[in-house]
């Protein structure tokens, strides 16, 4: 499924304006990045609360940049300039490539997708961050479906290197190579691969986060399995990066794995995770998942 992201990038279309929708853990980490590596960044969502947080969780990472000496207050201020916060498409003609990054849920991206096609330039690249949604299938209500790929950042963005850009059946080599370009002015690591459910990563991760939730469920210790998996050499076990990754997330990413693989990843029952998500126990987001937080 891996092709070299490397041949596309002589293809590339400048992105110098960009725009990210859902100012949650995703887009306000992709905002944060952006902005880092000096690309400005339009942060788009509908709940005002939500781009507050985004905008807290980047200002507190641009001052750890600063207490540690890698940027004076002068460099902080700037950067910080390059998110601009928006409830409103109003300034969404001027953007060379988006990142859709709003919840895990079909319909809700085919809303805003097909919305903000309407309001961009023709040339204009969309990317959405799903983390198991084909690609194919979200280009299905697209008029440009050509103009559209995967972009499928990390939790947290800031940290982890890799960026899956998923071309589905319809996507250009243009789209691919915008951003491919773009992952790498970021400071991160793309690599190009075919569209299917979960993609790379989450095909391997999704079984993982299935094999522990049995464990759960048999009666196993989530903490003990955690440990484990630390001792194994994982630099965090399973039920601290579902806290991390969201219940909600992954529990909806889990209904379009099993909808894709029907075979290996339905099954019957509740699983520990739903369980989970049941009790509003999201993991970090509203601070109390497998683990407790402040
Ligand atoms: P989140 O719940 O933290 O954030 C989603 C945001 O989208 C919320 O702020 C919500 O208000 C906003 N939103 C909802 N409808 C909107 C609309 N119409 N316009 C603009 N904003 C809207 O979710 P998240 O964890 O950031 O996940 C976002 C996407 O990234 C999902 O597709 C998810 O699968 C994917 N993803 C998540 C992770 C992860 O570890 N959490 C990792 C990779 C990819």
């Amino acid at each position: 499924v891996k092709k070299k992201a490397g041949k596309y990038e002589k293809q590339a279309k400048a992105v110098k304006q960009t725009a990210v929708l859902g100012a949650g853990i995703m887009g306000g980490g992709i905002a944060y990045q952006s902005a880092s590596k000096g690309t400005p960044i339009l942060m788009k969502d509908i709940k005002e609360e939500a781009i507050e947080l985004g905008l807290k969780e980047s200002r507190k990472l641009f001052a750890k940049q600063a207490e540690r000496g890698k940027l004076t207050t002068e460099q902080m201020a700037e950067k910080l300039t390059h998110i601009r916060p928006t409830l409103s498409y109003g300034d969404f003609g001027h953007v060379d490539l988006v990142v859709e990054a709003v919840v895990e849920n079909p319909k809700v991206k085919d809303k805003v997708l097909t919305e903000v096609e309407g309001l961009v330039a023709e040339d204009t690249i969309l990317t959405s961050n799903t983390s198991t949604i084909s690609i194919t299938r979200l280009a299905e209500n697209l008029k440009r479906p050509e103009n559209f790929c995967g972009m499928h950042f990390f939790n947290p963005v800031h940290r982890m290197p890799l960026v899956e850009v998923i071309r589905g059946e319809k996507t250009g080599d243009a789209a691919v190579a915008a951003t491919v370009a773009y992952a790498r002015a970021m400071g991160k690591t793309p690599i190009v691969v075919n569209d299917c459910p979960g993609f790379l990563v989450n095909r391997v991760l999704f079984p993982y986060f299935g094999g522990f939730s049995l464990l759960v469920e048999q009666g196993a210790d989530f903490q003990h399995i955690d440990k484990v998996m630390e001792k194994f050499g994982w630099p965090m076990g399973p039920a601290y990066l579902l806290d991390v990754v969201g219940m909600d997330t992954a529990v909806h990413a889990n209904e379009v794995m099993a909808e894709g693989f029907p075979d290996r990843m339905a099954r019957e029952g509740k699983t520990a995770i739903q369980v989970m998500y049941e009790n509003e126990r999201l993991g970090q987001k509203n601070d109390k998942g497998f683990y407790a937080y402040e």
